[in-house]
């Protein structure tokens, strides 16, 4: 098949496949990228494949960054842009014991190609807008279906991340798995437990800011993946609940408010160590605990100025969005007119101090000293005290 045009960032990239081809070699456009010309999609990464090696391909652009040299990856600087310039190599398990595995490096596009997870990734493109389609991808690209290349059970064996790969992609895309590509995930959802957490996370969280994570969690629960996920063991249950209690057209707004729905509607209570065991950073997990804390709050009353001077008001609309994704009423003017009207936004902007009462009221530093500024802070965002120096000393004399 032959491509009518290219999309800009494959015309820009041409005269790079062309140079290599000049130094005697061969060189295509792979990956995802091939794969979302195609469904017309726009593309974010512009992945090259050849067959020059590494200290090759240096030698025929100027300007070159080592990223992977070690996986035969080449960085490529041209146009103001950044090409990741890989040379073709075998499935890395496949190596040779006697041989180093540096040696994966092939000549061959077909031998490339084949160590791609589906068909659908398994595309090259050449500088003649040429479709080079060695596993039928084209097909199954119609038919929107994931089709593991070569033997599925095989692929899932050599890398059991493709089997989130291929999940996450059946949600972002809305493609069906073909039943031996299914059958086969199924079979090895069990070794998931030896893919390290963080790329686990990734899948996963790519699947939940996926357009049909609804999808998704259907073969999340179909292939049992979701018993080798940390903290997710025997919750097909739950998940049919997360797909029944949240809008399944619902794109969530960011990670952090996909996985507060996920604690929320899995009735996770130890919110932070369950995120912990996903190994996410403390600030994800702060902004979670406190999505989670919010709209369990706003289960019994409605938005507080108190609310919106914690946790800030794109945080608040994140979790009245997630209410109307759970079929709850929103209250955006309520948040609009807390937020407008909020005496303060910080403590910095009390015009008393811990100082002041020291100098002031005689108190002594410690907590009651913190416990009285809290109450002061609350009762200013509140609007039961203004922020004036007389009424604050008055007010705290009167608590002490
Ligand atoms: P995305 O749109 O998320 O970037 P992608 O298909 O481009 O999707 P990448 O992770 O960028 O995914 O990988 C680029 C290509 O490398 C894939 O299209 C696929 O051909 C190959 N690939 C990536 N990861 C694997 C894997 N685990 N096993 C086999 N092939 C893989
Ligand atoms: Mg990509």
């Amino acid at each position: 098949m032959k491509l009518q045009e290219l999309p800009m960032e494959f015309e820009e990239a041409l005269p790079l496949l062309e140079k290599i081809k000049r130094a005697g070699f061969e060189a295509y456009f792979v990956g995802g990228s091939v794969r979302d010309v195609l469904l017309g999609r726009p593309i974010h990464d512009v992945d090259i494949a050849t067959s020059s090696y590494p200290e090759e391909t240096k030698a025929i652009f100027e300007r070159t960054v080592d990223v992977g040299i070690e996986h035969g990856t080449v960085l490529v600087l041209e146009n103001d842009r950044e090409y990741e310039m890989t040379t073709f190599r075998t499935e890395d398990v496949y190596v040779d014991y006697r041989r180093p595995s540096s040696v994966s490096f092939v000549r061959s596009l077909k031998e490339d190609l084949k160590r791609r997870d589906f068909t659908i990734n398994a595309f090259a493109l050449n500088d003649n807008r040429q479709v080079i389609d060695l596993f039928d991808g084209l097909n199954d690209l119609k038919n929107g279906l994931l089709r593991a290349v070569g033997v599925a059970s095989e692929r899932f064996n050599e890398d059991a991340l493709r089997i989130m790969r291929g999940i996450r992609f059946s949600a972002s895309l809305h493609f069906e798995i073909e039943d031996k590509t299914l059958a086969a995930m199924s079979e090895c959802a069990p070794l998931l437990d030896e893919i390290s957490v963080e790329r686990r996370f990734i899948e996963c969280d790519k699947l939940l800011m996926a357009p049909h994570w609804s999808k998704g969690l259907h073969y999340l629960i179909a292939t049992k993946a979701y018993n080798y996920l940390p903290g997710f063991s025997e919750t097909a249950t739950k998940w049919l609940a997360f797909q029944e209690q949240i809008d399944n057209d619902y794109q969530f707004l960011s990670s952090e408010q996909a996985w507060a729905g996920v604690v929320i509607v899995l009735g996770i209570k130890e919110v932070k160590s369950f995120l912990k065991q996903w190994k996410t950073s403390q600030q994800f997990q702060k902004t979670v605990l406190q999505m989670v804390t919010v709209f369990q709050e706003r289960k019994q009353s409605p938005l507080t100025h108190w609310q919106v001077y914690q946790y800030g008001k794109d945080l608040i609309k994140q979790v009245e969005s997630l209410r109307e994704a759970f079929g709850l009423a929103p209250e955006y003017e309520r948040l609009r007119q807390l937020d407008q009207s909020l005496p303060i936004h910080s403590k910095q902007e009390i015009v008393v101090n811990g100082g002041d009462l020291i100098a002031l009221l005689g108190m002594t530093p410690g907590p009651a000293l913190g416990d009285c500024l809290y109450q002061v802070e609350q009762a200013i965002v509140k609007g039961a005290l203004p922020n004036d120096k007389a009424a604050i000393l008055a007010f705290v004399e009167q608590i002490l």
